[in-house]
């Protein structure tokens, strides 16, 4: 099994880009990606936790290895949980198997800032996803992951670290909310995602539509 946490604020074609790419990478397996809830002291996603597993819905649906999973949101009725607690549950839930958590390379680089990080080994493989000006990952990082191949991940239940190749696309939340905001529309969203920020009125399009509100 294989799960690829995030914000998802909203979920753009580089996360739709990476899950498939990891899934291919291990036989086809199928990718759960769960919208995280956000503590506090972090900023705030901008979509309501409902919204972002929706447009997560909207954006897996035609892909049958990609699964929208709202474990985290409803875990502690939608109180933020640590990515420790989510890897607990999902290796209890499927034993011995394998257990693969995605994360972009920049992701990576801070892991050691993580809550526990260095339980996880015990727990999953990661996968990374490279991307463009992520800073290296600190060497006790990376040894606590050895790299290996897909052959040995599925072979194994959890403690080594599948590298992809290429990067996916370089793009990021924050810069589609921002085009959002000032153009209304982004092509780095897939379609159904699109439509459904259009029909909600998502990420404060009335900027775009001429309101004072925001300018
Ligand atoms: P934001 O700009 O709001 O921080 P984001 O685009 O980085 O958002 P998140 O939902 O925070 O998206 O990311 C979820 C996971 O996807 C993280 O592990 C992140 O590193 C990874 N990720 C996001 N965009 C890319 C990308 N373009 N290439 C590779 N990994 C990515």
């Amino acid at each position: 099994m294989i799960l690829f946490g995030g914000t998802f604020d909203p979920i753009h074609r580089a996360h739709v880009r990476a899950a498939l790419a990891v899934s291919r990478a291990l036989g086809d397996a199928p990718v759960h990606l769960l919208p995280n809830a956000v503590p506090p002291h972090r900023a705030q996603p901008q979509a309501s936790g409902a919204q972002r597993l929706a447009m997560v819905r909207q954006a897996c649906a035609g892909y049958p290895q990609l699964v929208a999973d709202d474990w985290e949101l409803r875990e502690r009725g939608g109180a933020p949980s640590f990515t420790l607690n989510t890897l607990k549950h999902f290796r209890r839930l499927i034993g011995r198997r394998p257990l693969v958590f995605v994360v972009g390379a920049d992701s990576f680089a801070h892991l050691d800032r993580w809550h526990r990080w260095r339980e996880y080994a015990a727990l999953c493989h990661l996968a990374v996803v490279p991307r463009p000006g992520a800073a290296p990952a600190p060497l006790r990082v990376q040894r606590a992951f050895p790299r290996a191949g897909g052959r040995l991940l599925r072979a194994r239940p959890a403690g080594r670290r599948l590298m992809l190749a290429r990067p996916v696309l370089d793009v990021a939340a924050t810069d589609i909310r921002e085009t959002l905001r000032a153009h209304g529309d982004s092509p780095l969203l897939t379609p159904a995602v699109r439509a459904h920020i259009h029909r909600h009125g998502l990420y404060n399009q009335s900027a775009h539509r001429g309101d004072t509100a925001d300018n």
